[in-house]
C-alpha cells in the first residue's frame, strides 16, 4: 500500500472516530438535557396537581368524615379535563394502592406505586408501544385520607428527537467525512511529493543518469532529504566520473605505452634482422648497431621512467625540513654553465618541507625541459621565493614554448608536443607525469605558464617552513 494511501486511510480511520464519538455525546447531551427538563416540567405537574386535588377535597360538602370514593373520582374527573390541554393522564390509588380512578389509556404496570411512599415523590420513564413517558407518583393528603396521585406525561417527542438528531449527525458526518477525504488526500499527495521525487531520482540513478537530481519542494525535514540526497548525489557523480576519468587515463596510457614501444622495437627489429640476413659492409652495420643501441637506450630510460612513477606513487614521500639552498647548490653542480646555456639561480633563503630527493628529480626535469626547447646560448633561469602561501620554485626559458591548447596535457604520460623533437633529444614524454606524481605527494601541483615562440615557465610551490606558526601569531 502506498504511503499517501495508508496516510488517508488512518486519518479518515481518525476523523471518523472523532467525528462520530463527539457526535453521539453532542446528540445525546442534548437528549439528556431536554429529558431533565421534561422530568422537572412533570414532578412540577404531578405537584400543581397535588395541590389542586388536595384544594378540591377542603371544597367538598362534609357530609362524612372521610372523603368518599365517588368524591375522588369526581375531583380526579375535574382535574383530568381541566387546565390547558386536555388528555391530562392521572390515576388515583386509595392508601391500599387500589386504583380508584384511572384516565384512558393509562394502563401501566404499578411498579411505581408500589415504591412510592407516602410524602415522597417518585418518576421513571416509560416505554408503552412505540411512545415514551414519565410517570411520576406522589401521596395525596385529602380530608384525613392518604392517596396516591399518578401522571403520566408524554415525551416520544424528546426521544424522537434524538433520533432525528442521530439521523441528521450522521448524514453530517458522512459529508464531512467524503469532503475530509477529498481535502485529505490532496494533503496526502501534496505531503508524500517530495518521496515521490526523491523515488524517481533513485530510480534515474539506478538506471544510470548520475546527473538527473530531484526537485526540492519543501523546506521541511523532507526538504532537507532531498537536499542531502542531491549532495550524496553529487558526490557520487564526482566518484563516478573520477573512476571513470581514471579508467580512460589507464586506457589512455597502455595505448600510449603500446605505441611508444612499437616505435623502438620496430627500428631494434628491423635493423637486427639488416644484420643478420645480410653481410654489410663496416660502415652500415656500425649504423645499425648504432641505431639498436640509440633505441634500446631510449627502452631502457623509458622502463626506468616508468620504475620511478610506479615506485614514487607506491612508496610515497619522507617529507622532512630541508634548506632551499641544498637543492639550488645541486642543481648548480648538475647543470655547470657551459657555452651553449647560461644558468642563472636566484633564491631567498628558506627551509621547505619535502623530500630531498624527489624535488631534485622534479627541478632536474624542469630544467631538462627547458634545456631541450631552448636555442644555444638561451638564458634559464632558476628562481626560488618565498610568498604568502608557501615557497615557490619557478623554471623559465626563452626557448620554443608551447601552444595554448596543449599546456593541459603535457603532464600526461607519453604526450609531447612535437613527438620526432623530443624523440630525437631522448624524451620519453614522462618527465612531467613523473613530476606531477612526486608533487601531489608534496600536497601540490605543477603550474605551467607558456607563450609559444617565447617561453616557458613552469613553477610550483612547497609548504614552507615557519610560515604557519606566523600566520597562527598574528590572527591570535
Ligand atoms: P622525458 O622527460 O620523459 O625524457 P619529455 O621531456 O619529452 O621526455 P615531458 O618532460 O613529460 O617529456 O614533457 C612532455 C612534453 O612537453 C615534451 O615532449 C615537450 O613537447 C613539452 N614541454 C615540456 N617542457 C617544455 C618546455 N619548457 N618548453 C617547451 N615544451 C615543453
Ligand atoms: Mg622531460
Amino acid at each position: 500500500m502506498k504511503f499517501s494511501h495508508k496516510l488517508l486511510l488512518w486519518t479518515t480511520i481518525i476523523i471518523a472516530l472523532t467525528l462520530g464519538l463527539s457526535g453521539y455525546y453532542f446528540v445525546n447531551y442534548v437528549f439528556e438535557t431536554s429529558l431533565e427538563r421534561e422530568v422537572g416540567q412533570a414532578l412540577d405537574e404531578n405537584s400543581i396537581l397535588r395541590f389542586a386535588f388536595e384544594t378540591a377535597a377542603l371544597n367538598v360538602p362534609v357530609k362524612y368524615d372521610l372523603l368518599q370514593n365517588s368524591s375522588v373520582e369526581q375531583i380526579a374527573s375535574n382535574l383530568e379535563t381541566g387546565g390547558q390541554g386536555t388528555g391530562r393522564l392521572l390515576r388515583i390509588s386509595d392508601e391500599e394502592k387500589n386504583v380508584l380512578y384511572a384516565s384512558d389509556g393509562f394502563e401501566t404496570d404499578d411498579e411505581l406505586l408500589s415504591s412510592t411512599e407516602e410524602n415522597q415523590y417518585s418518576y421513571r420513564v416509560i416505554r408503552v408501544d412505540d411512545s415514551f413517558y414519565i410517570q411520576t407518583g406522589s401521596s395525596v393528603n385529602a380530608l384525613g385520607r392518604v392517596l396516591y396521585l399518578e401522571t403520566l406525561r408524554d415525551v416520544s417527542q424528546v426521544f424522537e428527537e434524538r433520533q432525528m438528531g442521530f439521523t441528521v449527525y450522521r448524514r453530517l458526518m458522512m459529508l464531512m467525512l467524503v469532503l475530509g477525504i477529498v481535502i485529505m488526500y490532496f494533503i496526502a499527495s501534496g505531503l508524500t511529493k517530495p518521496i515521490r521525487l526523491l523515488m524517481r531520482a533513485a530510480k534515474e540513478m539506478t538506471a544510470g543518469d548520475y546527473s538527473y537530481r530531484a526537485k526540492q519542494v519543501s523546506n521541511d525535514e523532507l526538504g532537507q532529504l532531498t537536499q542531502d540526497f542531491n549532495r550524496m548525489s553529487e558526490a557520487l557523480e564526482e566518484t563516478i566520473g573520477q573512476l571513470e576519468d581514471e579508467v580512460q587515463a589507464r586506457e589512455d596510457f597502455v595505448g600510449a605505452f603500446a605505441h611508444e614501444l612499437k616505435t623502438p622495437l620496430t627500428s631494434i627489429i628491423g635493423y637486427a634482422d639488416m644484420l643478420r640476413s645480410r653481410k654489410l659492409d663496416e660502415e652500415k652495420s656500425l649504423l645499425s648497431a648504432n641505431y639498436i643501441y640509440t633505441e634500446g637506450k631510449r627502452l631502457e630510460s623509458m622502463s626506468l621512467r616508468l620504475l620511478d612513477i610506479i615506485v614514487t606513487k607506491k612508496e610515497g614521500a619522507k617529507l622532512q625540513k630541508i634548506p632551499v639552498s641544498a637543492l639550488f647548490e645541486y642543481l648548480r653542480s648538475m647543470f655547470l654553465p657551459n657555452e651553449t646555456m647560461e644558468f642563472i639561480f636566484t633564491y631567498d633563503e628558506a627551509h621547505v618541507m619535502a623530500d630531498t630527493s624527489l624535488i631534485q628529480t622534479v627541478l632536474v626535469n624542469l630544467l631538462d625541459n627547458a634545456c631541450k626547447a631552448s636555442e644555444q646560448g638561451s638564458k634559464i633561469e632558476i628562481e626560488g621565493h618565498s610568498e604568502e602561501d608557501g615557497y615557490r620554485f619557478t623554471v623559465r626559458d626563452h626557448g620554443i614554448g608551447i601552444p595554448e591548447e596543449e599546456v593541459s596535457k603535457i603532464t600526461q604520460a607519453f604526450y609531447m608536443v612535437d613527438k620526432s623533437r623530443s624523440r630525437s633529444r631522448n624524451g620519453a614524454g614522462l618527465g612531467l607525469a613523473l613530476c606531477t606524481e612526486i608533487l601531489a605527494l608534496h600536497d601540490s601541483k605543477l603550474e605551467i605558464e607558456s607563450r609559444l615562440g617565447e617561453g616557458t615557465a613552469a613553477g610550483f610551490l612547497l609548504h614552507e617552513e615557519g610560515k604557519e606558526e606566523q600566520n597562527e601569531e598574528i590572527y591570535s
